[in-house]
Formats: C-alpha cells, sequence, structure tokens
C-alpha cells in the first residue's frame, strides 16, 4: 500500500482545526482506522470536520485516511464514509479556493507551511473518493451520495443541485426569493412561506397529497438532459433511485419569477454560509 497523505505524525495536525477547535480528530480517526464505530464517525465527521457545511483545516488532512480506510470497508460503513467523503468534495467545490462562491472562507490556514500540498492532494483523491462514492451508491442508491460522485467528476453545480430536494432562489431581474421543492419527481416553485407557519402551508398540503398543484411554477425539464446529468447517470447504472433521477432530470430546468416576466434555467444553489 502506497503511503497516505498527512500520516497522523505530520506537523499540520498540531495546529489542524476542526469545528471544534484544535481538538482529537486525528485520535477519533486513528480510533476509527483501526476499528469502525457509528458514534464515532458521526461525531467526528458531522460535529467536527463538516459541520453545517463548513470545512475545515481538519477535514483535508482526514480526507486520505478516509480513502485508504474505504478499501477495508463494505455495507452500512462504508455508506457512511462515501457520504462523508463527498460531502467534503462538495463543500470544498463551494469554497472561493476551489473556484466556488461561498461568502464564508477563512484563508490564512492555506498559506502556512504544513498545509502546503493540501489543494495537491485533494486534487489527486477527487477520483479515488468518486470511486469511493460509486460503490456505496450502487450499493444503497442515495441522491446525497451521486452529489458527491457528481463533485468528484467536476460538476460542482450538479452536485449541490443533486443534495437536496429542495432550495431556494432569487429571480435574477427583480430578486424575489422562491422556494422549490421536489414532489412527485417535478421541481415545484412556490412563493416564499408565510411567516406565521400555523397557516396553511402549500409545500406540505403537495407533499401531502403527492403533487404539486399548490405549486405557483411547475419546472420544465430540458430536452434533451443536460450533458453533466447525463454524465453522472451514466455513471450510476442502472439502478438510479427516484429522487436522483429526477433532480438529474431537472437540473436547469426551465423555471419562473411569480412577480416579474422572467423565465430561465434553475438558478445555482446560493451558499449563503
Ligand atoms: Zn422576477
Amino acid at each position: 500500500m502506497f503511503p497516505i497523505a498527512f500520516p497522523f505524525d505530520h506537523p499540520a495536525w498540531e495546529i489542524a482545526q476542526d469545528a471544534l477547535g484544535v481538538s482529537p480528530a486525528r485520535d477519533l480517526l486513528a480510533k476509527l482506522v483501526q476499528e469502525w464505530d457509528d458514534d464515532v464517525a458521526d461525531n467526528l465527521f458531522y460535529d467536527r470536520l463538516c459541520h453545517q457545511e463548513r470545512l475545515f483545516p481538519a477535514s483535508f488532512l482526514a480526507l486520505p485516511h478516509v480513502v485508504a480506510l474505504a478499501e477495508t470497508l463494505s455495507g452500512r460503513s462504508l455508506e457512511s464514509l462515501a457520504l462523508f467523503a463527498g460531502l467534503v468534495v462538495l463543500h470544498a467545490r463551494e469554497q472561493p479556493r476551489f473556484g466556488g462562491h461561498s461568502l464564508h472562507e477563512s484563508e490564512e490556514w492555506w498559506q502556512s507551511e504544513p498545509f502546503q500540498d493540501v489543494e495537491a492532494v485533494f486534487e489527486k483523491l477527487l477520483p479515488e473518493i468518486g470511486k469511493v462514492c460509486l460503490r456505496a451508491y450502487r450499493k444503497t442508491p442515495y441522491h446525497v451520495v451521486a452529489a458527491g460522485l457528481a463533485a468528484c467528476c467536476g460538476h460542482a453545480e450538479l452536485g449541490a443541485h443533486l443534495h437536496s430536494e429542495s432550495g431556494t432562489y432569487s429571480c435574477p431581474s427583480c430578486k424575489t426569493r422562491h422556494e422549490w421543492e421536489l414532489i412527485a419527481g417535478k421541481v415545484a416553485i412556490y412563493p416564499p412561506s408565510p411567516a406565521d407557519m400555523r397557516r396553511q402551508n402549500p409545500v406540505l398540503e403537495d407533499y401531502r397529497d403527492g403533487s404539486p398543484i399548490r405549486a405557483s411554477i411547475v419546472g420544465l425539464p430540458v430536452e434533451p438532459e443536460h450533458q453533466d446529468a447525463t454524465h453522472v447517470r451514466s455513471l450510476l447504472g442502472e439502478n438510479v433511485d427516484l429522487t436522483s433521477d429526477a433532480l438529474l432530470r431537472n437540473f436547469k430546468c426551465k423555471v419562473g419569477c411569480i412577480v416579474c416576466a422572467w423565465q430561465g434555467p434553475l438558478p445555482a444553489r446560493q451558499v449563503l454560509h
């Protein structure tokens, strides 16, 4: 086996922050490599390394270990690992450093010496993480794992789209905010929720009825399907889950504005953190 980048005695680990400060992320990761444990994994992955869609220096140091660990796993632990690794790639791609447009990023740590290889290692790992996602997806198809795979293939915007079954966008013309929900395989668009949620909520009612009849607009899929979606679909193989299928079909679907006459492709997911 080839050496793993950022071994546990690498100096970067001594100063690598995660969501809870400079913390025992390394120890938790080492424990997980020794023996898989769902609670340790959840704590490490989502309390520390990928918290509220934010990433930290330790998130990047962990990736090579995660990829190596994936080779030894199968079943639910592999799925859990693939989900995490894919999300790291997805959220990394939202950062300006990797061509994204997130408003949140602390830049300083990238420049310090122990972290100088982080970007090169990250880029080199992408095909491997893609393979991990694909292995997990073929076992248990799940749209968030497909999102990670898309991000690994360089389709960052598609990845962000595959990540959730709902979202918001602002009309590019008049800036009115819209909400969309995937209901019955369609992108259903509603005006922003009323502040008083005790009143009738058309989104919930449509969900209950399984049909977007109360939607202001229903997105019109592009024909033929967007080439990035077709690429990811071809990788996913025969057993594409319904949610991934609908999201792929509706990538860049034609939507509109309920206030002005604007019509156009569903705008990219907005990263507000
Ligand atoms: Zn508008």
